[in-house]
């Protein structure tokens, strides 16, 4: 099957079903995708606190 890599837009034209690193290339695109999806995620978890309150003043 074909197959597009998320990470890197590499296209393997016969990949596989059973291909470890599906659907990136190589493990190294798969790596390299989970770890901005966890860098990502830790910044969406990071607290705003200050927003609403800043909001509230401006419109008072
Ligand atoms: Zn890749």
């Amino acid at each position: 099957m074909k197959l597009t890599c998320p990470t890197c837009k590499n296209v393997l034209d016969d990949v596989a079903d059973d291909y470890p690193s599906r659907p990136f290339c190589s493990a190294r695109c798969k790596l390299a995708d989970l770890h901005a999806w966890l860098t990502e995620e830790y910044k969406i978890s990071e607290p705003l606190p200050l927003e609403p309150e800043d909001e509230r003043r401006h419109l008072n």
